[in-house]
């Protein structure tokens, strides 16, 4: 059974950005006629907010919750943000008053199938106020609150979404009970807005720029990929087709670009980034050898050139089962699966065609062990996840005649002390 995305996403819950918002892909403001990225001043920190009771009494596990949340974005490296509580008190509504609450909603979202929503207000750019509101669906729900809290901190933080399926900043909750966790992207696109000391020097930066036939592609994702397949980290061009991605850890890089042409879409996005043409394009590598990167060298003028034309090829779901099982439950978030066992993968969506489209995943640890097979819209394999498989996110590649698409973050491995075996795949918002 191959449930359609509008299925998928009625079951699911949506994280909404919204107000005076704009949202490394940032939240963006409006100044003197010009959008503007917003962030918080170096002074404003630890950030101080408070937490409605009433939503304390309903998180299960009260207020620890939002430690952990918290918790999630102060650990980050290369990172300098903090937060401090001011307290727990009744009757905190949202709204610009000139202090951060995390409250608790009770029918604000029904209509847009959002489970929290986070607004920020700034002067010129710079964030001043920034609250949390969580509906009351989402605390008696199997979505992962702490996650999804986790979510709305990264916006307060002036984070956008972010089209990396396994990062805290996908607009798409899962379900399930795992500790807050972090995805490299988002590591790196908070330590982008506030770095600690020079991020120049603590990492390598790549600059450039994505050009397709008809000039700069805007609000493009680009994606550097090291040699273990992880998505490091991801940027979305500007109108001018450039991005820069600094902090990125040592090591050999490989770029590619996609559009967003779902799971997230510029929808999923802060104005800003509706505002520009999305041409279509296929997903594209960037020429060349891999890039090799240390710290404190600027690798620039990366050109990615992508092909226009009609792209039919669009993957948008994947499901993990076990070995030769084809029966499986599609979703477009997130699947995870542990080092030393075989898999049955499966890769759905438009343009899949029998016999001609097959998929690898871009990690040494994972080995296609059976032939392709093909049902409906999709093609799936047994893969062998090696016992030293490397521990993150990694890519699944999707090829086509000569299309190429990729959903980025679709897998994690499994790390020793990374989620559990509980969690449960499932819809994010
Ligand atoms: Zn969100």
């Amino acid at each position: 059974m191959v449930p359609t995305l509008r299925s998928l996403l009625a079951a699911g819950a949506i994280l909404l950005t919204a107000g005076p918002l704009a949202a490394a892909t940032r939240l963006t403001s409006h100044v003197n006629g010009a959008l503007v990225p917003v962030e918080w001043k170096a002074s404003s920190f630890p950030i101080a907010y408070k937490a409605d009771q009433r939503l304390i009494a309903a998180l299960p596990g009260g207020a620890a919750v939002l430690d952990r949340a918290f918790g999630a974005w102060t650990s980050a490296p290369n990172s300098n943000v903090s937060f401090r509580s001011a307290g727990i008190e009744p009757g905190l509504r949202a709204g610009k008053d000139n202090q951060s609450v995390i409250t608790l909603t009770d029918e604000l979202f029904n209509d847009q199938k959002a489970i929290a929503i986070t607004t920020t207000w700034d002067e010129g750019g710079i964030i001043t106020e920034a609250d949390i509101q969580i509906d009351a669906s989402l605390v008696n729900s199997t979505y992962n609150i702490p996650q999804a809290i986790a979510h709305e901190i990264g916006h307060m933080l002036g984070l956008d979404h972010s089209g990396v399926l396994s990062a805290a900043m996908y607009p798409y909750v899962t379900r399930g009970t795992d500790a807050p966790a972090l995805d490299s992207d988002d590591r790196i696109a908070i330590a982008n807005i506030y770095p600690k000391g020079n991020l120049t020097m603590a990492g390598g930066t790549l600059q450039g720029r994505v050009v397709g036939d008809s000039g700069p592609i805007f609000a493009a994702q680009v994606v550097a990929v090291n040699d273990e397949g992880e998505p490091v980290a991801t940027v979305l061009t500007d109108a001018s087709g450039e991005f820069s991605l600094a902090g990125m850890p040592d090591g050999t890089y490989r770029i590619y670009v996609e559009p967003l042409d779902g799971p997230v879409e510029t929808r999923n996005l802060s104005p800003a980034w509706r505002q520009g043409v999305v041409s279509a394009f296929a997903t594209s590598f960037i020429e060349g050898n891999p890039i090799h990167v240390e710290s404190g060298r600027v690798y620039g003028n990366l050109v990615v050139r992508t092909r226009g034309g009609a792209v039919e090829l669009n993957p948008r779901w994947i499901g993990v089962a076990a070995a030769n099982s084809a029966e499986f439950a599609l979703t477009s978030t997130a699947a995870t699966v542990k080092p030393g066992s075989t898999i049955s993968l499966a890769v759905a969506g438009d343009g899949i065609f029998s016999a001609m489209t097959t998929f690898e995943v871009l990690s040494p640890g994972f080995r296609r062990v059976s032939d392709y097979r093909y049902a409906g819209n999709y093609v799936y394999a047994n893969y062998e996840v090696g016992s030293t498989a490397p521990v993150g996110s990694a890519v699944i590649v999707v090829s086509s005649g000569t299309q190429t698409a990729t959903l980025t973050g679709a897998l994690r491995v499994q790390g020793g002390s990374g989620p559990g075996p509980g969690r449960v795949r499932g819809v994010r918002g």
